[in-house]
């Protein structure tokens, strides 16, 4: 008998779809609510390392993710003008039979998940949200802004870094906060020579460019911002070259083909770190809700994903869900701790270079190198 026979998963992003299949699989009837009336994924791509794709195995969808994208090896490092400088492999320790790297667009991960979510059983409501719930320790009762109500074992908000569910728990004690960057990604055909992940480091930027399809590639380039602003309208491609002059070579040819405003996707930069359990009573919060991490080590959803299939395993086994509980926040706080300060400071560092201090503690590379390899560690 799992743990729990019936759950509410709040939103409908990567963790909550992944966590709505990791507990139908083992036979939690599952409700999932999405706020938004239709599926709104932004059309860049995003990196899933070698412990994201084991954990995308673990429920039976690594394979899926494959197909739709693009495996790669690791990350070309060159300068500003496009030389190699070397040439590292990726670390693929976690699962040494799936690549070091895969590369897909949003909206195909997003078709990937919400199949596997639907495929098992999963009922997704789109446009609908939590309007009340009241927890009496033996269940919670929840309403909906559809008038609909239900009785669940466990609720759980993934709702991303703004959760309300958060606020409701913890009041204001935890808010994500602007790091000091920003980032600007645009998709653009795929050069026949890109055989793997690129990065390129400018004096006061880093652009990478990312296998998404055999024909399709995305760049991202992480600047130093004033404020949290987000950039929109018809502004932005130019501000986005602008953020590129002082490149050359492949990236210079890329940056005069950035043309479409309504392709240019620009996020400021956050990070937030619940560091106290999760869970009040039977309401729990994962992923970005509780742990949103600067993309430095592209390991945001990777995290929200672990605490999805994790909570599969334990929910789904035998005993309390006070003991499920304890033993979700055992394995994942200090791990994602880990994720949120080591990209933390992967950026603290490059703000202090870009702007010309001369930090003789500053080692990206070797951060780099150790953070990517201890993240293969089971957990
Ligand atoms: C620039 C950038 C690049 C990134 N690149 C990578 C990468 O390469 N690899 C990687 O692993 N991660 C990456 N990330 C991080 C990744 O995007 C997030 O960690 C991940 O999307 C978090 O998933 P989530 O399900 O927790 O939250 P979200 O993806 O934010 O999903 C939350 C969902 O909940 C819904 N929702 C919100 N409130 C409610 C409500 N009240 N009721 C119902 N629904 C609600 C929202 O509409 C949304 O669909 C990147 C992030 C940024 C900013």
């Amino acid at each position: 008998m799992p743990v729990v026979s019936r759950v509410l998963v709040i939103g409908g992003g990567i963790g909550g779809l992944v966590a709505a299949r990791a507990l139908r699989l083992r036979g939690i009837a599952v409700d999932l609510v999405e706020k938004e009336p239709q599926w709104t994924v932004y059309g860049v791509g995003i990196i899933q390392p070698n412990n994201f794709l084991r954990a995308m195995d673990r429920v039976g969808l690594a394979q899926d993710c494959l197909d739709n994208g693009s495996a790669f090896n690791g990350w070309r490092v060159h300068d500003a003008q496009g030389n190699v400088l070397f040439d590292p492999p990726g670390p693929r320790d976690a699962a040494p039979h799936l690549p070091a790297n895969n590369g897909i667009t949003r909206p195909r991960l997003h078709d990937v998940l919400i199949r596997g979510a639907t495929d098992v059983g999963a009922d997704i409501r789109l446009g609908t949200t939590v309007t009340a719930w009241k927890d009496d320790g033996a269940g919670v009762d929840v309403t909906f802004s559809d008038g609909s109500a239900r009785r669940y074992d466990l609720v759980i908000g993934y709702e991303g870094a703004f959760s309300p569910t958060r606020r409701q728990l913890f009041g204001d004690d935890y808010a994500p906060h602007f790091n000091g960057q920003g980032c600007w990604r645009y998709n653009f055909p795929r050069p026949a020579e890109m055989d793997t992940g690129m990065v390129f480091f400018g004096p006061d930027t880093k652009v990478g460019l990312v296998p998404l399809s055999p024909t399709l590639m995305y760049m991202f380039i992480v600047t130093a911002e004033k404020d949290g602003t987000w950039h929109e309208g018809p502004t932005v491609t130019e501000e986005m070259r602008n953020r590129l002059k002082g490149y050359g070579g492949l990236v210079a040819r890329l940056r005069d083909q950035i043309t479409d405003p309504a392709a240019v996707v620009y996020r400021p930069m956050l990070t937030m770190l619940v560091d106290k359990p999760w869970h009040k009573g039977r309401v729990l919060l994962a992923g970005d809700a509780v742990h949103t991490t600067t993309p430095h080590l592209a390991q945001g959803a990777a995290m929200a994903v672990e605490d999805a299939v994790l909570l599969g395993e334990l929910l789904g086994g035998d005993g309390t869900l006070e003991a499920a509980l304890g033993e979700f926040m055992r394995r994942r706080l200090d791990r994602v701790r880990y994720v949120v300060e080591c990209s933390a400071q992967l950026a603290a560092w490059e703000l202090e270079q870009w702007s010309g201090v001369r930090n003789p503690d500053a080692d990206q590379g070797g951060l780099l190198h150790r953070a990517t390899h201890a993240l293969m560690a089971d957990y």
